[in-house]
């Protein structure tokens, strides 16, 4: 199957290492790969990491307590999911199902940063 991708919603650029969207940006110059020194850093040294160990370029380093966390979310998100799925067999009424739309929405947060610690905001 071909992926649809509906007009005007192209994928924003994100940074290399932590997958914060990047600002747009002007058409001139490079375009920027990180989202500031720090992530430009963690990337390099990850680079060095993995052609140290021989492995591959695509392969990122994550430790156990990264890991852990990502799966935490996962599992808060699976939760969220699975309360939204009871309250519709309830017959909910539009602000519970507001309500309960925003705690999944939230539970989401950051999913999709592996590295939530390294930077607030
Ligand atoms: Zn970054």
């Amino acid at each position: 199957m071909r992926p649809v991708r509906v007009r005007g919603s192209e994928e924003p650029r994100r940074c290399g290492w932590c997958r914060r969207v990047l600002p747009e940006q002007g058409s001139v110059g490079r375009p920027r790969l990180y989202c500031g020194q720090a992530c430009r850093q963690r990337a390099y040294e990850q680079r060095s990491a993995t052609a140290k160990a021989g492995l591959p370029d695509d392969v990122v380093l994550v430790s156990r307590g990264e890991l852990d966390g990502l799966q935490d979310r996962l599992y808060q998100l699976r939760c969220a999911l699975e309360d939204v799925q009871t309250l519709l067999t309830e017959r909910p009424t539009k602000a519970e199902l507001e309500r309960s739309l925003s705690d999944l929405l939230r539970s989401t947060g950051r999913l999709d940063r592996l590295w939530v610690s390294e930077r607030a905001g």
